[in-house]
Order: C-alpha cells, then structure tokens, then sequence
C-alpha cells in the first residue's frame, strides 16, 4: 500500500489532505497484518485508522463500541461520506437487527459498528463473513485497572482466538503503562505494535480563574461568543441545574444535563447540542463520553476536577475541529475542602488524594500549565507553549515578606482557630458582627491589612498555603493553622515570595469587537445556516455535514466551483456531489450582495461629499437641505459621519463641549447602546437626537 493511494483515498472519501500524527503508520501496520494497539488523545483521529484501511480491505471491518450513540453519529458521518456502513445494538428492534444481520451475509457494507453485548448475534453467521480487520474503540473498557471498566469487555479476548489471522487494532485515549500491557494481554494480541500519539492538544488554550464571582465571569464569556457551543462542568446535580437556569434568564440557550434526569429528558437535551440548537450544557462528568460533536469550542469547569484525568477527558472534547478551543477552570477552596472530605472517604483514599494534589498544583502553577499537564502523562516538554494563561501572563514576583508577616501573626493572634475568610476580615478591619461578637477588633493586628482588597488577600492567604507556610485543618472546620514555617517568616529572616494578583477584567469595547465578529450577515453564519437547514433534512447532525473548519476555509477561500471546492479540507467525492452545488451558490450569492453594496457605499460617499462642499461654502443645514431635496436630519447624519471619517469640520455650533461629555458619561453607563433612542430617554427627552448624533461623532473620534 503506497503512501500516494492511501493520501487518495484518504482525500477521495474524507475529504483530509494530511494525515494526522500516527494515522499513516498505524494504518500501515494494518496492512502488514499485525496487531495493533494505539493510545491517541480524545480528538486526535482515531477513527480514520481504521475507517480507510475498512475501504481497501477485500472484507468487512467490525468495530467494537461501547457507546451507542456514537454508533449512530459514526455511521451516519460514514454515509454522508457515500460510505457502506451500519450498526447494530440494543438501541433497534429484532427485526432491524436481522436486516442488517442478512445484509452483512450479502457482503453490504464495509463497516459493522457493533455492542459488546450484541456481539453474539454474529456469531451465528461469522463462518459466513470475510472478516478483514477487527476495531475495538474504548479498548481500557476492558482493563478493570481503568477507569470505565466494563464487564461486557472482558469476552472481547475469544475474537483473536476465533480469527487468529485477523489483524486486531485497539484503540483509547487513556491507558498509563500498566493499563496498556493489560489491554494487550486481555485481548490476546500478538506481538501488538503499539503507538503512543502525543497528547498534546496545541489548539485548546489553558486558563486558571480563581472562583470569585463565577456565575458573572461565565455569563461574560459566554455572551462573548454568541454562537459557540459549549460544556460547563459542575460537581453537583444542584449547581448545573441553577447555573442553567442563571443563563436561562439571560437569554442564553442552556439546559442542565445530570444522572438524576429522566432519560427522555437527557437525550433531548444531548440531542439539541449536538444539533447546534442548545448552546450551553451544564454536566456532571457524566456528559459528554458518548458524543462525537467536533465543534464544541469551549470547556468551563465551574469546580475543580477530581484528578488530571478526568480533567484532560473533559477539555478534550473541545476543538476536535482542530480549530482553536478555549478552557478555563475556576478554582475555589470551598472546592478543594470539599473535594479532600470525598476523597478522603472514598474508596483507594491514598491514591486518590494525592491526585487531586496533583490537580490542585496544575491548577496553582506558576509556569506553563502545558508542559505540567504533558509531565503527568510522562511527555517531557522544553517549550513553553504559548497558549497558556501563564505564558501570556507570566505572574510577576514581589518581596511579600511583610505581607506574610502581616497574615500569619494575624493567624497567631486568632489563636489558628479561624478560616480564611474570617482572617481577610480581620486584617481589613471588618467591623461586621462575627468579629464584634468575638471581640475582635480589641486584638493586636485588627485592621493592619486594611489598605489592601479582600480579593487579594484572598490569593495572598492561598498563596502562603501553597507555600507551606499555613495549612487548612479540613476536618476541624477549614481552621488555618501555621506550619513549623511560618516561624522562620515571623522570627527569622526568611524572606517570602508573592506573586501580584491579576483580577480579569473584561472590556466591553472587546466584547463588542468579538461579537462584531460573529455578525448574523458573516459568510460563516450564512454557511453555518444552510448547514443547519441540510442537516435537519438528512436529520443528521450539522458537523456530520461539515466541520467547522470546514466552514472557515470556505469563507476565506470562496470557492466558486467544483475544483475549488474539492480543495476544501474535509470535502471528499461523496460530499462535493452531494453539497457541492448548494454551497458554492450560497457563496456566490453572497458575493453578490457584497458587491451591490459597495457600489451603493460609492455612491453614498458621493452624496457626501457633496453635502460637505456646500457646509464648506457657509450653507447652513436648512439651506443645504432645501437645495438637495433631502430631510435635514438625513444632512446632519452625514456631518456626523463626515467628521467621524476624520474631515476637518467645525461642528461646535451644534453642540457643547459639556453636552459632549455627558454623551460620553452616558455611553459607558448605558452600556454603549447601538441606537440614540437610550440617549434620548436616558437624558428626558432634553438633548434632541441632532445634538446626540453630532455629539456621538465627536465622542467617537476623541477615542
Ligand atoms: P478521536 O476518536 O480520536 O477522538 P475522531 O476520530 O473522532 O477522534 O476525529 C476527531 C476529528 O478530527 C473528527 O472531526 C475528524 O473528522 C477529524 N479528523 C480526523 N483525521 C483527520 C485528518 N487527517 N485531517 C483533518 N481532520 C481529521
Ligand atoms: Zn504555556
């Protein structure tokens, strides 16, 4: 098998030009006959390892998955592709079952997804099949070392006892070495050729909030990306339900999705993100294992994950476009207090916290979160990466001696029996009732951190905690106590490192700029929309068409005909014939339209021009608007955009320099507002809309 047809094939029935990482050589080894065992991050392609060589291979290709609604969302990315491909499991009728059963016999179909539980109704007929390849996805399933151990899985082993010369592939997205030996083993492979792909995922970026004020700072960024999907993970039953409902109330599209819904009521809700119709999910863990969707372009952990990874899973099934991806985890204490109570009770209790220790230093990190992320799997990195929060923002460092002197004999004077917020209380000086009923403000040390925000001693104090200079007693109600350390900080010399606090704050002029971006008039919209409307014709999900990516390359390629279109990545033979034509009119057309109004531009700048010779000449706005048959308000809406294109008029007869910054003032309160009727009201009517229009150029272009 050359490397030339298998990028033909590759291109002629995907539509991909390039293979991704491993792809090419474990497809190979496919063809060599040997077993093979690959372990490739969520996103990373698995699929085509074994799709393609189920094309050029004489006989069927069965696919073991344990995940039924992935079956469905396979077959069908299958077909759109003009592939030969079913499945079959519990989720049909007898009859259909044996339809597809029958059909097999005739040698049908390339592709046979299939249950682990279903397996045995091929059994009767395998005598009758060419089995050529045998794929078994979610392959760690079978390990009762993993973390998703299914009992169905461990029959999986006879395969390679009944079809000895059938090549066998593995695959997952997680197995540590001892996993990886134990897939191989319980699966009877022989001599497997194993294939670790980085898991490096370069387009999803890595941010770090601390919690404060969480609900504010997700419903701002999502209302920044008005129509990105996008999962929200949460600890709890009760806060996905709340959080959805929070966004609810501000027109976003989110629906809460938990074990304890009724599964009706789930798989709508899976249904409506895959379909681009829900925007946002709010889950526990349990959401997401079953979908394919490849452009969900955000991941939010409202909580703080258990361990690294579940917490790789979850941001993993962002961007699997490979398009950029965004993830931000809010860590909280309340968060960790909670998180060691669970741990500690649970089963394996060592074990498990010390990986959600490992968790809670990714999440504190003061350098590259990428390469700490890439060290727990065992990939050692030299670069930093760049699309990190602390690559952008590399924390600066200051003498924090005093500082931690400050807190930590403020901790001694609370005789180590406070939490941390009582403590931020104290050295600000609160005069709140807890600190009154205690007697408080009498101590030493009361107020002497006042001039200094609770927000920042917040991070300050968890700093000192990282630091190992305090601790939090979880079991005796998150007191702080000292550590031997905090003796060197109050008695010794030892000086203390701190890290400036950043607060995130986000600018309403970027929000503004983002959305301008996302314009409902944008090509991508406009593709975005006709790939909606196809999709629920085929009643298939939207990136079954076309990935996002795909979209992306038509709005800056603009193919106009077939062979421009084929050059789109993702765009294979089945899909040119059968999309080809759509798309490429829709594009036209909205060429077109762009056109026709950059003629209307031209001659608008016209009429422009000629209201500003006659301004020029002295005329006044009555004159000017007698002489051109056109309304007066029209005339001063183009002095206002004259003067905002930068045009050297005088416009102080109109309005006041006092009036032009109360226009300002009400700009930013009124949250910059796209028309002057908020003005109009927001002033009582006193300020007529010419003096706000003028006035609203000239704020502009002071900018
Ligand atoms: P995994 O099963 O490893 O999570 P998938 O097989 O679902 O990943 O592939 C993830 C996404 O990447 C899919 O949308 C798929 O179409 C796309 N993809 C796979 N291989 C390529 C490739 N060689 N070029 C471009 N996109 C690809
Ligand atoms: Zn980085």
């Amino acid at each position: 098998m050359t490397s030339e047809l298998l990028h033909a094939k590759l291109k002629e029935n995907f539509g991909f030009e390039k293979f991704r990482p491993n792809q090419e050589t474990i497809i190979t080894t496919i063809f060599s006959g040997r077993d093979t065992l690959a372990i490739m991050p969520t996103g990373g392609g698995k699929s085509i390892c074994f799709q393609l060589p189920a094309l050029l291979l004489p006989g069927i290709t069965i696919v073991i998955s344990p995940l039924i609604a992935l079956m469905k969302d396979q077959v069908d990315s299958l077909k759109t592709n003009g592939i030969a491909a079913c499945y079959i499991n519990s989720s049909q009728s007898a009859e259909e079952q044996q339809f597809y059963i029958d059909n097999l016999k005739s040698n049908n179909f390339k592709l046979v997804y299939i249950a682990p539980e279903s397996l045995s109704y091929l059994d009767n007929i395998f005598n009758q099949l060419t089995i050529s390849l045998i794929a078994i996805d979610e392959a760690h399933c079978i390990s009762s070392w993993g973390h998703d151990f299914r009992p169905a899985y461990t029959n999986l082993g006879y395969l390679k006892n009944r079809f000895p010369s059938t090549p066998v592939l593995a695959l997952t997205a997680t197995a540590d070495k001892a996993t990886r030996v134990d897939i191989a083993n319980q699966l009877n492979l022989k001599n497997p050729k194993i294939f670790v792909a980085s898991f490096d995922r370069k387009n999803l970026s890595l941010e770090v909030r601390p919690a404060l004020d969480r609900v504010k700072q997700i419903i701002d960024f999502v209302e920044n990306k008005p129509n990105e999907s996008g999962i929200i993970y949460c600890l709890s039953r009760k806060t996905t339900e709340e959080l959805a409902e929070k966004l609810s109330n501000k027109g976003i599209l989110a629906k809460a999705y938990h074990a304890g819904l009724d599964n009706k009521v789930r798989s709508k809700t899976q249904d409506e993100f895959i379909n681009d119709e829900c925007q946002v999910v709010c889950a526990t863990i349990a959401f997401g294992m079953g979908i394919d969707k490849s452009n969900v372009r955000w991941v939010i952990h409202y909580n703080l994950p258990k361990n690294i990874e579940g917490y790789y899973q979850e941001i993993g099934r962002a961007g699997r476009d490979g398009l950029p991806a965004e993830t931000v985890l809010f860590e909280s204490y309340a968060d960790v207090i909670q998180l060691q109570k669970f741990a500690s009770e649970g089963l394996n209790s060592d074990v498990q916290l010390a990986k959600l220790d490992r968790m809670k230093q990714y999440a504190d990190a003061l350098s590259c979160r990428r390469k700490i992320l890439l060290s727990y799997f065992g990939e050692l990195v030299t670069e930093n990466c760049g699309n990190c929060d602390i690559c952008n923002n590399p924390p600066t460092f200051f003498d924090g001696t005093v500082l931690a002197q400050k807190a930590l004999s403020a901790i001694t004077r609370l005789q180590e029996s406070e939490p941390l917020a009582v403590i931020v209380d104290f050295l600000r000086g609160s005069r709140n009732a807890y600190i009154y009923e205690k007697n408080y403000q009498t101590l030493k040390t009361y107020g002497i951190g006042a001039d200094i925000s609770w927000y920042d001693w917040n991070q300050y104090l968890i700093q000192l905690i990282n630091l190992g200079y305090c601790e939090i007693a979880f079991h005796q109600h998150n007191k702080i106590l000292l550590t031997p350390f905090a003796k060197k900080v109050l008695f010794g010399n030892e000086k203390v490192k701190l890290t400036t606090v950043v607060k995130k704050v986000i600018d309403k002029n970027e929000i503004k700029q983002e959305k301008a971006k996302t314009t409902k008039n944008s090509l991508f919209e406009i593709l975005r929309k006709l790939r909606y409307e196809i999709s629920k014709d085929e009643e298939v999900p939207a990136y079954v068409i076309f990935s996002d990516a795909a979209l992306r390359q038509m709005e800056s390629l603009k193919p106009t005909n077939d062979k421009e279109f084929l050059a789109i990545d993702g765009v294979g033979k089945a899909k040119l014939e059968k999309y080809g034509s759509e798309f490429i009119d829709a594009i036209a057309y909205y060429e077109k339209v762009k056109k026709a109004n950059k003629t209307k531009v031209k001659k608008e700048s016209n009429t422009y021009k000629t209201t500003l010779e006659l301004f020029k000449n002295g005329y006044s706005i009555e004159e000017i608007a007698g002489k051109r048959n056109l309304g007066q308000t029209t005339i001063i809406s183009h002095l206002a955009k004259l003067y905002i294109d930068g045009e050297d008029i005088d416009l102080s007869q109109f309005v006041s320099d006092e009036e032009v910054k109360q226009l300002h003032n009400a700009q930013i309160e009124l949250e910059y507002p796209t028309a002057l009727k908020p003005y109009f009201d927001y002033f009582e009517e006193k300020i007529s809309y010419d003096k706000i229009r003028i006035g609203l150029a000239i704020v502009e272009r002071n900018k």
